[in-house]
């Protein structure tokens, strides 16, 4: 498990937005029969709203499939949204495309959850990490080669290992070469989705460790992905909760894991394991499965698997709401707060 280690606390309030998301939507249409006629969406990602201040971490968890990372691949336009809008410091990004596109993603860049799957086996590591900056710019290797050698130091590799192929690493060297490449163009928001969960959890700390001092170096902001919430912890400074495409529960770090206010995000919370064995605490066991999400349930999306159902939640969609100072919940439970 990570280490609960405080970050020092940031003072976010007084910096500006980078990243705003409106009501964003990615449905997936699904089609049947011999005609291949449409007959309804997937609702991957189905409305859902957050902001990033610069310089923050937001913590996006949720099961797998619940469409948190849909969600990342969408904002950083590696897939078009449905609806919705997506501002990126003040400027309406959701639907650029062409050099408008080309030349604002810049400014973001993803870390992938595998890094190996996303290196090109044949290729250098030195011209893998390079490859952003040929893109952008009009340079030969050469002239390259020391940007991406300080590159290669600066996340915890030698300057030698320009030389190397990606199968000659471990999985915590690979994803710092990952890490290298999101670096390289200088981007001011990097979306990494579910970083370590495929490292050793002794190699889990270092990643992370690397990651936050990143950001304190670069001034950078993370959309973090994972569904490990002793991860999210470990980084965020604000967290959303995800079910089944939709936001849950949105609030500051301290408040969700103090007082969590959904049942999901309760449940969720009391699985993560308790480093003090005196420190006993009852784990919530949430029957059945996520449901399928062509298909999924009427009224609140929770209530085939919340032990606090009552009769209105199959009927009634919840809406978010501020129930607590900058703590957001959807759920019938509070709505006479
Ligand atoms: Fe549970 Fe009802 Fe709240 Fe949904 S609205 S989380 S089913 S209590």
């Amino acid at each position: 498990m990570i280490q609960n280690t405080e970050v020092k606390k940031k003072d976010l309030t007084q910096r500006g937005l980078l990243l705003e998301v409106k009501n964003l939507r990615k449905y997936y249409p699904v089609h049947t029969g011999f005609f291949k006629r449409k007959t309804g969406d997937v609702k991957a990602v189905d409305d859902i709203s957050l902001t990033l201040r610069k310089g923050e971490t937001f913590g996006l968890v949720g099961e797998s499939g619940c469409g948190k990372s849909t969600a990342g691949r969408t904002i950083l336009r590696l897939t078009n949204a449905t609806d919705g809008k997506i501002f990126f410091e003040g400027k309406d990004i959701t639907n650029l495309s062409g050099s408008a596109l080309r030349k604002a993603r810049q400014d973001y860049q993803m870390v992938f959850q595998d890094p190996y799957a996303s290196l090109n086996p044949k290729m250098m590591v030195g011209h893998l990490v390079e490859e952003p900056l040929r893109n952008y710019r009009n340079k030969s290797h050469k002239e390259l080669k020391p940007e991406v050698q300080h590159l290669l130091k600066r996340v915890g590799l030698r300057e030698e290992d320009y030389y190397k192929y990606p199968h000659e690493f471990s999985g915590g060297q690979r994803q710092r070469i990952g890490i290298a490449r999101a670096l390289a163009l200088n981007p001011k928001l990097i979306v990494a989705d579910e970083p370590v969960s495929a490292l050793d959890v002794s190699i889990q700390s270092q990643v992370l460790n690397l990651l936050k001092e990143l950001q304190e170096e670069f001034d950078l902001t993370y959309l973090f992905i994972a569904h490990d919430l002793s991860v999210v912890k470990h980084m965020s400074d604000h967290i959303g909760v995800m079910y089944l495409g939709k936001m849950v529960e949105v609030g500051e770090k301290e408040s969700i894991y103090r007082e969590p206010l959904h049942p999901y995000t309760q449940a969720l919370i009391s699985a993560i394991p308790e480093p003090d064995p005196l420190n006993k605490k009852e784990r919530i066991i949430l029957k059945g499965d996520v449901p399928n999400p062509q298909s999924p349930p009427n009224g609140c999306v929770f209530h085939t698997r919340c032990p606090m159902a009552m009769d209105k939640c199959k009927e009634i969609v919840p809406q978010l709401k501020e129930v607590k100072p900058n703590h957001q919940v959807a759920c019938l439970l509070y709505e006479n707060e």
